[in-house]
Parts: structure tokens; sequence; C-alpha cells
């Protein structure tokens, strides 16, 4: 599932366009990304708008558009990449969608592309002066000043009995954080994934939350510069079979907590007996 880097790469790759207008709009109306969505009202809207902003926060995307016509709203578009979706922008006057392209907006020279395999992801349209409203109540980033020590503990206090991995993938407070991305984060923060969330003391939630933000900042950058991650992390190493902690090489454990495949390591990451440490 993209994670949060996936994401912020992926607004990138539209981030050129920006300037651009729009000639025509290419659709798999049927398609249930578009679930929703008023799509004649969505085409009338885009066709002769160009791109002017593009964001990413958590797993969501917004894309705004300025209108071609003076007096008309702007256009705001918002995709989530689901399991499997990319953003892509071909080369093209008259771009020929792919199998799974469901929403191609043509530009002059060039095609924006959103395919999805799987079809698990989303478009959202909105017009209005101002982003909508899914957009601005998003939670604030893991990287952002509002994301503090005591916002994560009141958390982690209110989700008490969870195992704390199924904690880290509540995308309500931890946005964009998924399940490789929790499990790099504990592995880091020496913390077993079954651990309950309330159960820790100040300095193990200290580095969580570090480390949280540590991981989502990094990341960006990594695959930004790399397309991969550095062999020191718990990432690339937990994909392979029988893959072993980089900091001990005792093999990785596997077990499904908080309702997704988790790897850790036994040694690194020992199940708490007690409160204290
Ligand atoms: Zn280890």
């Amino acid at each position: 599932m993209p994670e949060l880097a996936e994401v912020e790469l992926s607004r990138r790759i539209w981030e050129p366009a920006l300037g651009e207008r729009i000639r025509a709009l290419k659709l798999h109306p049927q398609c249930r990304i578009f679930r929703g969505v008023d799509l004649p009202a969505m085409t009338e809207a885009l066709v002769g708008s160009a791109l002017h902003s593009t964001a990413a926060r958590g797993k969501q995307m917004l894309f705004g558009f300025r209108p071609a016509r003076r007096r008309a709203a702007e256009a705001w578009l918002g995709i989530h990449l689901g399991m499997a979706g990319s953003l892509l922008l071909e080369a093209g006057r008259d771009y020929a969608p792919a199998k799974h392209d469901h929403c191609v907006l043509q530009l002059e020279r060039r095609a924006l592309v959103f395919r999805d395999v799987r079809h698990f992801g989303r478009v959202r349209f909105h017009t209005g002066p101002t982003p909508p409203d899914w957009w601005t109540s998003l939670p604030p980033e893991v990287t952002a000043p509002e994301f503090t020590l005591a916002w994560v503990s009141e958390f982690l206090e209110r989700r008490r009995r969870a195992p704390i991995k199924g904690v880290l993938l509540m995308q309500e407070r931890f946005p964009g954080i998924g399940n490789w991305m929790a499990d790099e984060i504990l592995w880091r923060a020496s913390l077993h994934p079954a651990t309950p969330a309330g159960s820790l003391p100040a300095a193990a939630r200290e580095r969580l939350w570090a480390e949280t933000r540590f991981v989502a900042a990094e990341s960006i950058r990594q695959i930004d510069e790399h397309w991969d991650y550095p062999d020191s992390w718990l990432f690339p190493h937990r994909w392979k079979p029988g893959g072993h902690c980089p900091r001990c090489a005792l093999e990785l454990a596997r077990a499904t907590i908080g309702g997704r495949t988790t790897a850790w390591c036994e040694r690194c990451q020992p199940r708490r007996r007690s409160r204290g440490r």
C-alpha cells in the first residue's frame, strides 16, 4: 500500500505540469474510483483550467485548478492511491489510456494519468475558492510542528489496550503511516509490536514519537534520492524470506498484529514484562 513517502513522490510526478492547461478528460466513468463524483460537472470545470497547486498530506493528495473563465470557481481534485494506484506524467498530444488508466487529464503535450490496477483508489472533486472540508479537516502530518509528544501520548492513552502496531496504523492520528513504516518505527524505538499502547513509559513514548517523525521525513528523502532504503533500515530486510535484523543479525519474527503482517526482532524488541524501565 502506498505510504507517506510514495504519496509525496506521486505528487511530485504531476508537479512539473504546474501552469499547464487541460484540453480534455479521458475517464472510465464506471470505475469505482469515481464513486460519488459528478463526472459531467467535473469535466465541465476541469477542461480549459490549469493546474495551479499540488499538495500531499498523509495518504491524500490535492490538486488545485484555475478556471479558464473568469468568475468560474476553482476546481479541486483529490486523489487517494488506494492499494496499488500510481500517478504518471506521460508524453503525447493525444495520450491513449492503458487499460487501468481510469483518470487521464490531457494537457497540450502530455497527460496527467492516474493508473489503478486494483480500483481501491479514489478520486474526489470539489469546486470553490477554498480546498474541500475533507482536506482542511485532515489531522496534522507527522512531520508538522503540531505533531507533538503530547499529541501522541494523549492518543496512546485513549487506545491504551490496543497493540502499539495497530495504533500506529490509525490514520486519524498517524496520517500516512502504513504497515512497513510502522514496523520500521517500532524496530527503531525498540518496542515489541504487541505492546499495549497505554503501557509505554514516558521514555518509550518519546522514542516512539521521535522515530515516527524521523522515519516519515527520512523515508521521503531516501526514496527521493535513491528510490530505495539503506541496508541499515529494517525495511529492505523485512521483505526477504528469512530476513534478518540489520542490527543484531537474528532472523526476524513474523506474525499478524493489529490486523497486519508484522516483522520484528525478538532480541532488539523484547516483549516487556513490567511497566518500569
Ligand atoms: Zn535485532
